[in-house]
This record gives structure tokens, sequence and C-alpha cells, in this order.
């Protein structure tokens, strides 16, 4: 708090602890910390093994040490109901945008959140952790069965591989070794975009993209024959969404695709 006295301060943290007690392991890890970097002048370059040390610290006292129940449970098994596809970019990490805690999601995250269509012989990294979700994480609680019952692929603002998708020029150039390859998983998203939305400025368009790009993903789910047979039997639904980090949004749509049996001939 700005203009506050080193006393005051004292005194803050002080009612704070005796009110929360709990804190207390917290406000001792950041007063480690804090009396580390005044000692060195504030002039401590940044140690990355201190701060995973730290962060595992938090994590036991807070999280694994005070709830034994869930994380005994946890030792036995997983049966999330949840698989996600979800952005590699830092600041939208499911378990904290959507509170999942461990053991509620499997998750798979990518450089723009893409699904590849069934290959066998390219996009194995996918495949294989769609099979394992759909046909493997199942388990028993109080006798019912328990397995993941949803796919959701999440697309977000200001996604630079979506960016990277539509920056890609018409003649097919590519400078990345990997990225443009990759994102062009979501070509359809893009050509549909270019037309429905050509008035639209680039920013704009990338935002529509973003989200039709989720869509292209929950079409190339179907390609999966496991993920086909579950939403047949209604095992499985597919789920789109779309987390805006600049507006504090988040937009959820299922994909009401028209499946039909098998035609028997
Ligand atoms: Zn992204």
């Amino acid at each position: 708090m700005a203009g506050e006295s080193y006393e005051e301060a004292i005194a803050r943290l002080t009612k704070l602890l005796s009110e929360k007690a709990e804190l207390g392991g917290v406000a001792a890890a950041k007063i480690k910390q804090l009396t580390e970097e005044l000692e060195t002048d504030g002039s401590k370059p940044f140690n990355p093994d201190e701060r995973i040390r730290t962060g595992f610290v938090h994590f036991k006292a807070e999280k694994f040490e005070k709830n034994p129940d869930l994380y005994g449970e946890l030792a036995k098994g997983q049966s999330p109901k949840f698989m996600v596809f979800a952005c590699s970019d830092s600041r939208v990490c499911p378990s904290h945008i959507l509170d999942f805690q461990p053991g509620e999601a499997f998750v798979v995250r990518n450089i723009a959140n893409m699904v590849p269509p069934f290959d066998k012989t390219k996009y194995s990294g996918a495949g294989a952790a769609i099979e394992y979700a759909v046909l493997h994480l199942k388990g028993y609680s109080k006798g019912y069965a328990i397995q993941v019952e949803n796919i959701v692929v999440i697309g977000h603002s200001c996604c630079g591989g979506i960016k990277g998708l539509m920056s890609i020029p018409d003649d097919g150039t590519t400078a990345s070794e990997f990225i443009e390859n990759w994102v062009q998983i979501c070509n359809p998203a893009k050509s549909k975009v270019k037309v429905e939305a050509s008035s639209l400025s680039f920013s704009e368009q990338c935002t529509n993209c973003e989200k039709e790009a989720v869509n292209v993903s929950l079409g190339n789910l179907l390609t999966y024959p496991f993920v086909r047979d579950g939403l047949v039997k209604k095992t499985l639904s597919l789920k789109g969404a779309h987390y805006d980090f600049v507006n504090g949004t988040f937009e959820l749509w299922d994909l009401n695709f028209k499946l039909l049996p098998p035609v028997s001939v």
C-alpha cells in the first residue's frame, strides 16, 4: 500500500496471520524470498531452481498436505470427466481459468489448441492422447463407471498461433521449421474467415479465426473412430470454447453434429 510505513505493513501482516493462521507457511516463504532479495540489494538474478522449489513447497504445504483424501484417491488412479485441448500460451492454463482440480481434466496443450485429423503417420502425439482419454481412462466410483464424458477445445484471445496461420501468404510460403506447418491444420477456418469476414480488420479476423479453428478441431475429432463411437452411444460430447483474457470472458458452445448410425447395406 503506497505510503505505508514499515511498522504499519508489519502490523497489517501480523493481524492477517492472527486471523488466517493457515497462511503462515506462504507468508514465511515470501518473507524468506523478500529477505534474500533485500540482502542482495534487489539485484539477485532470477533463479529458476529456487522458483521451482518455492513453488513446490507452496503446493505441498497448501494443497497436497491439506487434501489427503483427494491425493489419496488420486494415488490409486485417475478418472477425469474432461479431456481438454488448450493452447500452450502461458496465459491460458485451463486448470487456472476453469479451476480444474487434480484428477478433473486430462489436458493436451499445443500451439493454438488444435486437434489434427486422424493420421497414424503424422500426428501420433495427439492421436495417442485422444485414444488414451477415450478408451483407457475409465474408473469406477460407488459402483458407477466414470470416464471422460466431454472433450473441450478451448481457443483464446490474441493467439499467436492463429495470427501465424492468418499471416501465411496466399502462395503458401512458410518461413518456420514447424509452426506454420502445424497451424495449417486449421486452414479451413482461415479460408472461411477470409471469405465471410473479409471486411473486418486483421485483428477481428484473427478473433473470428480463433473460434472457427475450434470448430475445425471439433470436426477433426470426428475422424477418430473411437470418438465417433462415443458420440453415437452418447457417452461422449464435444464442446467448443473461447477464453478472452483481455475482457475476462469465456464462451462455451456445444457442437451438435447430426450423427447418423452407419448405413447397413
Ligand atoms: Zn494460443
